[in-house]
């Protein structure tokens, strides 16, 4: 299936300069997001993974579906002030501006295998971010799997030797 044509261009969005990848015809698209989150579930099913992780917001739109579907938890990662119980925090760099993200502390146990679910990589700070959370508490990741990678953004290199899928190129 050509996920591709799901895919919508807007240039300058949500400044300048950036051509920002529209994924709600895709996940609007029954047979698409279907297709989509099945591919994303293949990937996480062969990572073995114990639990999902996927950070806000787009990452809850791609992670609780392949949780769903491999009948495991998911567990978010959010911005600041939003979870109510003690959490760790990350403040990175993003394509545009700075982001901080938490995680409770209790919802990811030491040694679990973790693959991370998120719309796209980017410049790789959000994901790089996760990873530090998560290895932060004990556990490991052993994938991450993305609907969109901005390649000439190199943020693959991030994420070091951690194995990645992801679903399209640009
Ligand atoms: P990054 O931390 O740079 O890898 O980017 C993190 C998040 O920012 C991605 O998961 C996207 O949700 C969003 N993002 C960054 N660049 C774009 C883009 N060009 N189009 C759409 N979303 C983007």
């Amino acid at each position: 299936m050509d996920l591709n044509a799901y895919i919508t261009n807007v240039p300058d969005f949500p400044k300048e300069g950036i051509q920002f990848k529209d994924i709600t015809p895709l996940i609007g698209d029954a047979e698409a997001f279907r297709f989509a989150i099945n591919e994303m579930a293949a990937f996480a099913r062969a990572k073995e993974a114990d639990v999902i992780v996927g950070p806000d917001a787009r990452g809850f739109i791609f992670g609780t579906p392949v949780a769903y579907a491999l009948n495991l938890g998911f567990v978010p990662v959010r911005k600041p002030g939003k979870l109510p119980r003690e959490t760790l925090e990350k403040t990175y760099d993003l394509e545009y501006g700075t982001n901080t993200l938490a995680i409770h502390k209790t919802e990811i146990k030491p040694g679990q295998k973790v693959v991370i679910a998120d719309d796209l990589l980017a410049t790789g700070g959000t994901i790089e971010a996760t990873v530090e959370l998560i290895e932060a508490l004990g556990a490991h990741v052993v994938g991450c799997v993305f609907l969109i990678e901005l390649d000439f953004l190199e943020g693959r290199k991030k994420l070091k030797s951690i194995p990645i899928k992801t679903l399209l190129h640009y």
